[in-house]
């Protein structure tokens, strides 16, 4: 009888490229066909409604309910029109995934049958029976109610025949259960922060918003051979496997041309994307066999966080069509590249100037060069809350793993504007300038090329670095919803520029023109940042020490890092700001802990389940056709030839023994080292026993197993290998 596993390759062999039906209209014409943007809300509202929904968007301003009446009733009319039953209320729990429960828009109406309704008042405003949502023992079960808010900064859009309105998720005592809550306090937070720093130079500026632009890395799996490993289907990642003789050791992968499936995939799931409004510009293979990148134009960061999330739905729900299983965790597959998110993350005017793009003049440079610099010291303060805001257990397999950034976070801004700030910090003297002083500086920053993009030394090893207008965020892992990591960024750096202007209005007060004043709080920033930037290789072992003397921290540990989530720095630093409480901040960071421990435990019974049910047997099997042969030997060979002959069978024999013999102590205990965090009431601690305990015998197994694959007969081995796993389609 064919194993699973060739049954699955009997199947991949049979797949034909599934056609995409290309729309024959040019993207432009029918980009954003399925979202509720200014375009329809100009055909579908009243004037009065479209600049009220127009000023909040813009400004924030509530929108009142009369208002919001007539807003519902133009979404139905634009969604019925196209076809929509339904709408949801559609949230981004602390789950990682959105979330969404469906409501048909009839409603009975006594003898006239149905009617088709949507009021204000569900529009702005759902209760959803959210007891089963993690909430950090913010929201008991007796007290389940949560609540969701309409966010009208992100348009509402169709998916699935749905009218999807996008909101925040709060308990009914006002505590954020979601990531887009802390996400759009931070946004506003840094907005005044950044408009009063901007008012030093330009005083049209009157809004900043954050701009973020993600790459999303992936893997591609055909759907029969997924099927054939639980691992992949229940943990998102192999637990086993060995190497395949070849991966990505020849760097044919990255940039290759894309097969022809994938590329149908590709289309497909762009076109969907672009009828939501995504912006998605770039597509290629990336390092790994079977892995690929997409990234849109960037955006503002609250859409820009609602459409990653909405482009990840949508690719594993068209991945379907074409027989493919998308894997976003962060390391599928051991030893070949994991898989990140880079967070493009820039600072936007409503003059339509990149605060962190260089400009045309001293003056713009020089407000470039305040926020550069402020952003440095930023994450330089609050690097560990930086680190924490991405690992996860599946991160925790990426970072430093000689492939992706190290939980070292520094800096990378190149030679050029290395050597500008080490100048800067020479030149400005604490004392009051000279004019002649001060013109030299002026034209040494009138001199930054409006150009940055520093491409010959662009380091791929750093998790932060300024690639010529914007600040790559590199460590994101590829599953994280951007809502944190952009949230924590932006917060550090919006409490940055306000310290920055405080200091610089008491130098202004001492009588100091505002100029130098600038300068010289630039200049100390300059001093004091400066250990967090690196521009060498982030992979090397040179750089874990080096950080060490210079102070910075390196914490690879999942559990370890997340205390900085509470640690007082973070604790005063997003209650100061009003983002969350102190007790918000325990629940998530009891919410992270719990997943990390849950993902660790449903690992290690995968693990524990594969081992005895899947691969053990098999080696019996293989182990008893030795047996046998070694039995037939004994009887065709004279005992001379018989000893050296079956010696080497023997050998293997005993390998097999004592392997499957190791799998099944360890496997033992790791259970008993499961039941005993278990029992442990304290979740840091169960966590920490986990981490510690549980976790590295995952490892110890895996190299067993691992070795064995290469001695059991290929015919009767169960699980698809690394090498059709990353090479089929
Ligand atoms: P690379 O792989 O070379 O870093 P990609 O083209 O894959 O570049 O992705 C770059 C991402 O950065 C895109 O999403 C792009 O829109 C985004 N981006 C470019 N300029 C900015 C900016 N000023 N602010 C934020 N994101 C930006
Ligand atoms: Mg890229």
């Amino acid at each position: 009888m064919a194993t699973i596993r060739f049954k699955a390759l009997e199947a991949l062999m049979s797949r034909q490229v599934f056609s995409v039906d290309t729309p024959s209209k040019k993207t432009s014409e029918y980009f954003g066909e399925n979202v509720f943007d200014q375009k329809k809300m100009r055909v579908y509202l009243s004037r009065e409604a479209y600049d009220t929904v127009i000023d909040a968007i813009e400004n924030g301003t509530r929108i009142p309910r009369r208002v919001a009446d007539q807003v519902s009733s133009g979404m139905k009319a634009w969604s019925i029109d196209k076809g929509v039953t339904h709408y949801t209320h559609w949230f981004h729990p602390l789950t990682g995934t959105t979330a969404e429960k469906h409501d048909a828009f009839f409603e009975p109406a006594g003898n006239d049958g149905v009617i088709e309704s949507f009021d204000g008042a569900r529009l702005v405003q759902q209760e959803p029976d959210a007891s089963s949502f993690p909430s950090g023992g913010l929201r008991n079960t007796f007290e389940a109610r949560g609540y969701t808010a309409w966010d009208p900064s992100s348009p509402a859009f169709i998916f699935d025949k749905t009218l999807c309105i996008p909101t925040i998720f709060v308990a009914y005592t006002g505590e954020a259960l979601d990531y887009k809550t802390p996400l759009l306090k931070t946004l506003s937070v840094l907005n005044d922060a950044a408009v009063d720093v901007c008012q030093y130079f330009d005083k049209n500026v009157s809004k900043v918003q954050v701009m973020l632009g993600w790459e999303q890395e992936y893997f591609l799996v055909d759907t029969a051979l997924y099927i054939a490993r639980p691992d992949l289907m229940l943990t998102g990642r192999t637990l086993m496997g060995h190497a395949s003789a070849k991966d990505q050791q020849l760097e044919d992968h990255y940039f290759g041309t894309i097969p022809s499936r994938v590329s149908a995939f590709m289309r497909d799931f762009e076109i969907e994307a672009y009828k939501l409004g995504i912006p998605i510009k770039t597509r290629h293979n990336e390092v790994a066999p079977n892995q690929f990148e997409c990234a849109p134009v960037f955006e503002e960061a609250n859409l820009a966080v609602d459409h990653n999330m909405l482009l990840m739905d949508l690719m594993k729900k068209v991945s379907r069509r074409h027989n493919f299983k998308v894997l976003f965790h962060e390391k599928p597959f051991k030893g070949v590249n994991g898989s990140g998110k880079h967070n493009n993350w820039s600072l936007a005017t409503n003059t339509g100037v990149n605060l962190l793009s260089p400009g045309k003049n001293p003056k713009s440079n020089m407000q470039f060069l305040v926020f550069i610099i402020n952003t440095i010291k930023a994450v330089q303060e609050h690097a560990d809350l930086l680190r924490a805001s991405i690992v996860s257990a599946g991160n925790e397999h990426r970072l430093g793993a000689a492939e992706a950034p190290p939980s070292i976070i520094s800096v990378f801004i190149g030679s050029y504007l290395t050597k500008l700030l080490n100048e800067l910090e020479t030149r400005v003297t604490d004392e009051k300038m000279t004019p002649d002083e001060k013109t030299e500086i002026k034209l040494d920053i009138g001199r930054i090329p409006e150009l940055l993009l520093d491409n010959t030394d662009r380091n791929r090893t750093s998790p932060f670095a300024f690639t010529g207008n914007r600040f790559e965020f590199r460590a994101v892992g590829s599953n994280e919803n951007c809502a944190s990591p952009m949230t924590f960024l932006s917060l550090a750096v919006a409490e940055q520029l306000k310290q920055f202007k405080v200091e610089v209005d008491t130098k202004i007060e001492d009588g100091i023109k505002k100029d130098e004043a600038i300068f010289q709080v630039i200049k100390n920033y300059i001093k004091a940042s400066k250990n967090i930037l690196f521009d060498g290789n982030g992979y090397g072992e040179e750089w874990a020490k080096e950080a060490e003397i210079r102070g910075l921290t390196n914490v690879k540990s999942t559990v370890k890092a997340l205390e900085s989530l509470v640690s007082v720095k973070s604790k005063d630093l997003c209650v100061k700001h009003g983002i969350f409480s102190e007790r918000e901040m325990e629940a998530r960071h009891d919410i992270r802990v719990s997943h990390y421990t849950k993902k660790i435990q449903i690992e290690s019974r995968v693990m524990g389940d594969l081992a005895t049910n899947h691969i053990i047997p098999t080696v019996y099997k293989y182990q008893n056709q030795l047996i046998e042969n070694v039995r037939g030997l004994k009887q065709v060979l004279d005992s001379k030839d018989f000893e050296q002959i079956a010696g080497i069978q023997l050998q293997t024999i005993k390998e097999i023994s004592g392997r499957i013999a190791l799998i099944k102590i360890k496997v033992k205990n790791m259970v008993e080292a499961r039941k005993k965090a278990n029992a442990v009431e304290d979740i840091h601690e169960k966590a920490r026993l986990y981490a510690e305990e549980v976790k590295p015998y995952q490892s110890e197994i895996r190299y067993h197993i691992d070795h064995l694959e290469m001695v059991v007969d290929n015919e009767i081995w169960p699980l698809p290998k690394y090498r059709e796993l990353l090479f089929a389609r």
